[in-house]
C-alpha cells in the first residue's frame, strides 16, 4: 500500500515522465534544447488546464453572480472558436504554449529578422513615427525634417532567470503560431494524428505596435486564436479554400450580419514572404472593412525553418504511401477581441440584459440532432465532406467517442475530480464517466470513476 504522506523521490519523474508521454506538458522550446522553467501544455494539458480553470470560473463567478460583462464576452467567443475548431472535430487538438521563448525560435521563423515596422524621428519635435503613416509630415509639429528611417522590431525583449546578457533574453511571443510548429513532432507521436491535421491554441500575444490604434482593434498585448492545419503538399489549396468557408460561416453563426461580413484575397504582390495565398474575412467596422480573421496557405515555410534551425526533422513519414513529406500548413488566425468588437458594434445602443451570453442572436442550426451546437451544425461539419473524400468530422467524431468508450486510457484526456456542488450536479459528467490519475503503489495509474480505496 503507498502512502500519500511519504515523500516520493521518483514521484516528480514518474509525473515529468507521464506528463510527455501522454501529451500533458512538453519542456517549450524543446527542438531547441529546452527552456528553461517554461513549459507547452500539450493536447491533454491543455483540456486539463482549461478544466482547472473553467471549474474556478464557474464556482468563482458564474455560480455566484453574473461578472462583468465583458469578460463574460470575450469568453464566450473564445469558447464558441473552441467548441468549434477542436472539441467538435475528431483532426485537431489543443495547445497552451509558452509566452515566453528563446531567440532561437524567433531566428528561425524570420521575426528576429523581418517582423519590423519602419520608424522615423522628427528633428525638431522628437516625436516618433512609422514612416509609412505619415506621408512625410510630422502629425505633431508640421515639419518635414525626419531622421533616417530604420527597422524597428516589434517584438517585446526581455530577460529570464537572474542574470543579463545574451543566454538570458527572451521574447513575449508575437503570435501563438510558433508553438504549434516547435511541438509538431511531440503533438505527432502523443496525440497518433496524422496529416491532415490541425493544432489550435488560443492565446495572448504581444507586439510593441508604434501606433496603436481603433480601441481594442490593434493593441500591443493582444489575444489570438489560432489554428494551424497540417496536409499533404497535393492537399493544400483544397483545405485552404475548405477553410476559408468554415470561418467565415462561423461568424455569420456568432450573429453576425452578413451584410458585415466580406472575404478579401490577398494580391500576389502583397503576400508576406512566407505565404501561398492569404485570405481576410473582413469586417463592416466604425472605420471601415478591416481585417478580422486571416486564413493563410503557409506552405512547409514554418517546419522547414525550424528543422534546418533545430536540427530536428519535422517531418511526416506515411507508413501506407512509404513516403516522407514536410507538410504545408493552412492557417486560420482569429483576434479574439475582433470578434468580440464585431459583437459589440451589432449591439451598440442596445440594452443588454445580463443574463445575455453577450453574443448576438445565434441562427438556428441547419442540421438536425438533439444536443448539437448551432455554432457547429451550422458550419457544415455535420452535412459537408471534408477535401479528399473525407467523412464529416461530425461522424468521425462520433465514431471516435464510441472507440474511446472502448479501454483506451490514453486515448480520453483526463478530468479532474470536482467536489459537486449539490445544485448543478446535473450540469457535471455523471461519476464514472472520467479517467482519473491515481497514485497506486508508488505509480501513477489511470482508473475509471470516483478514487476507490485500493489498499
Ligand atoms: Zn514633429
Amino acid at each position: 500500500m503507498s502512502d500519500a504522506q511519504t515523500p516520493d523521490s521518483d514521484l516528480l519523474d514518474k509525473v515529468i515522465n507521464l506528463a510527455k508521454r501522454r501529451g500533458f506538458i512538453f519542456q517549450s522550446a524543446e527542438i531547441y534544447g529546452g527552456f528553461r522553467s517554461t513549459y507547452d501544455y500539450g493536447p491533454l494539458g491543455v483540456n486539463m488546464l482549461r478544466n482547472v480553470k473553467n471549474a474556478w470560473w464557474k464556482t468563482m463567478v458564474q455560480m455566484r453572480d453574473y461578472g462583468p460583462l465583458g469578460v463574460n464576452m470575450l469568453r464566450n467567443v473564445k469558447n464558441a472558436w473552441w467548441k468549434t475548431m477542436v472539441q467538435m472535430r475528431h483532426d485537431v487538438v489543443g495547445l497552451d504554449a509558452a509566452i515566453l521563448g528563446p531567440p532561437a525560435v524567433w531566428a528561425a521563423s524570420g521575426h528576429l529578422e523581418t517582423f519590423t515596422d519602419p520608424l522615423v524621428d522628427c528633428l525638431k519635435c522628437h516625436g516618433r513615427f512609422r514612416e509609412d503613416k505619415i506621408d512625410g509630415v510630422c502629425p505633431t509639429c508640421g515639419s518635414t525634417q525626419f531622421t533616417e528611417s530604420r527597422a524597428f522590431n516589434l517584438m517585446f525583449k526581455t530577460q529570464a532567470g537572474p542574470v543579463e546578457g545574451d543566454g538570458a533574453t527572451a521574447y513575449l511571443r508575437p503570435e501563438t503560431a510558433q508553438g504549434m510548429f516547435t511541438n509538431f513532432m511531440n503533438v505527432l507521436t502523443t496525440s497518433r494524428k496524422k496529416p491532415p491535421f490541425g493544432i489550435a491554441q488560443v492565446g495572448k500575444s504581444f507586439r510593441n505596435e508604434i501606433t496603436p490604434q481603433n480601441f481594442v482593434f490593434r493593441t500591443r498585448e493582444f489575444e489570438q486564436m489560432e489554428l494551424e492545419f497540417f496536409v499533404p503538399p497535393a492537399e493544400a489549396d483544397e483545405w485552404y479554400r475548405y477553410w476559408i468557408e468554415q470561418r467565415f460561416n462561423w461568424y455569420l453563426d456568432l450573429g453576425i450580419p452578413a451584410d458585415q461580413l466580406r472575404l478579401h484575397e490577398h494580391a500576389k504582390e502583397d503576400l508576406s514572404h512566407y505565404s501561398r495565398g492569404t485570405t481576410d474575412v473582413e469586417y463592416l467596422y466604425p472605420w471601415g472593412w478591416d481585417e478580422l480573421e486571416g486564413i493563410a496557405n503557409r506552405g512547409d515555410y514554418d517546419l522547414t525553418q525550424h528543422s534546418t534551425h533545430s536540427g530536428t526533422k519535422l517531418e511526416y513519414y506515411d507508413q501506407a504511401a512509404n513516403e516522407r513529406y514536410t507538410p504545408y500548413v493552412i492557417e486560420p488566425a482569429a483576434g479574439a477581441t475582433r470578434a468580440m468588437m464585431a459583437a459589440l458594434r451589432d449591439r451598440a445602443g442596445r440594452r443588454c440584459h445580463p443574463r445575455h451570453d453577450g453574443l448576438p442572436a445565434r441562427r438556428l442550426p441547419r442540421g438536425r440532432g438533439r444536443g448539437r451546437s448551432p455554432l457547429g451544425t451550422a458550419s457544415g461539419l455535420a452535412s459537408g465532406a471534408l477535401p479528399g473524400g473525407r467523412a464529416a468530422p461530425v461522424e468521425e467524431a462520433r465514431a471516435r467517442r464510441r472507440q474511446r468508450a472502448g479501454a483506451q486510457p490514453s486515448a480520453a484526456p483526463l478530468q479532474l475530480r470536482l467536489r459537486r456542488h449539490p445544485v448543478h450536479r446535473s450540469s457535471l459528467p455523471p461519476p464514472g464517466r472520467g479517467r482519473y490519475p491515481v497514485l497506486h503503489h508508488g505509480r501513477l495509474r489511470l482508473t475509471r470513476g470516483p478514487r476507490r480505496d485500493r489498499s
